[in-house]
């Protein structure tokens, strides 16, 4: 038989497709299609190791919930893989969300609970106090805490990074990724370094995130709100891993949203406006370069399905 024993067994291995349209001059560019995961998004891999590890630490035990406050995709990986495993999400998040994502939450099995976006980070309704104070009245609750738990990096070096070697046959010469947590560029990135030095990791970044400036001159400086979802960030997450990233280049919400809109029409994959500020820089780091044997790698994080009402 060749039928998988769970849902679960089609996280990773997700396919590597060429764009033949987008002109990238001599070399190649290629995209891994992360919608392709069960819950639509790169998510599900943190969500399967981030269970699988608490309950090997013994932290999570048989009817427990995972609780997380995020605005990402993450929700949905916890959402898909919880129920599977015998455990209860619940998914608290701001009311800004697109109402697809709720929907789909609910649709899961999920607890969503909604708290009003304009509250100071002290304020007992803000997100991620509010996941907090949850897991302190909830026997048997544990936080997943995406941005401060290794094992989500630690996800993409055991598999997103073997995977991209694999599929290039050990070609990859540039690997391009959007830094949310950092998860991806940072796992994926130390495994390609491992395995040859010279790969070059780029991590992209909306304009109005803190992480470049800082990756640049180690100061916070002043943030400002942009619209793409998932990437970029207010405060350093201990997911970044600074020291496997060579380079950290910003891109505006105009040039996401108008590639996102391209390869939907160029290519026929339709993205999310994150995966459009991957394509968008991958296809700027491949036009700089002039070797035919270069072979840049970005990564599609979702489906633009997702954000077809906003
Ligand atoms: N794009 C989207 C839509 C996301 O939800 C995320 C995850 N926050 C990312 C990109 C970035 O991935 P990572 O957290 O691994 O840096």
């Amino acid at each position: 038989m060749s039928a998988y024993p769970s849902v679960l067994d089609l996280i990773g291995e997700t396919p590597m497709v060429a764009l033949s349209q987008l002109d990238a001059g001599p070399c190649r560019l290629f995209v891994k299609l992360e919608n392709q995961n069960p819950g639509g998004s790169i998510k599900d891999r943190i969500g399967l190791s981030m269970i699988e590890t608490a309950e090997r630490d013994g932290r999570l035990k048989p009817g427990g919930a995972i609780v997380e406050a995020t605005a990402g995709n993450t929700r949905l990986g916890l959402a898909l893989v919880a129920p599977q495993q015998g455990y209860r999400p619940v998914l608290v998040m701001p009311d800004k969300m697109s109402q697809e994502k709720i929907d789909m939450l609910r649709a899961f099995g999920a607890r969503v609970v909604i708290t009003p976006t304009a509250v100071p980070a002290d304020h007992p309704e803000n997100y991620v106090m509010k996941a907090k104070q949850i897991v302190k009245d909830t026997p048997g609750a544990i936080m997943a805490n995406q941005f401060f738990n290794d094992v989500n990096p630690e996800a993409h070096y055991q598999t997103t990074g073997p995977e991209v070697w694999r599929q290039t046959g050990g070609k990859v010469t540039h690997f391009v990724a959007g830094a949310g947590t950092g998860g991806t560029v940072s796992g994926a990135g130390k495994y390609l370094k491992e395995q040859r030095s010279e790969i070059r990791i780029i991590a992209g970044d909306p304009q109005g995130s803190l992480y470049t400036g800082y990756a640049q001159t180690g100061q916070m400086g002043e943030g400002e709100p942009y619209k793409v979802e998932g990437v970029g960030g207010d405060k350093i997450p201990t997911t970044v891993w600074f020291d496997y990233i060579d380079e950290w280049r910003q891109v505006s919400d105009r040039d996401s949203f108008l590639m996102a809109r391209r390869v939907a029409r160029e290519e026929g994959i339709l993205l999310g406006g994150s995966a459009g500020m991957n394509v968008h820089l991958a296809l700027e780091v491949a036009r700089e370069i002039d070797d035919p044997d270069a072979c840049v790698v970005t990564i599609l994080t979702d489906t633009g399905e997702r954000y077809l009402s906003k």
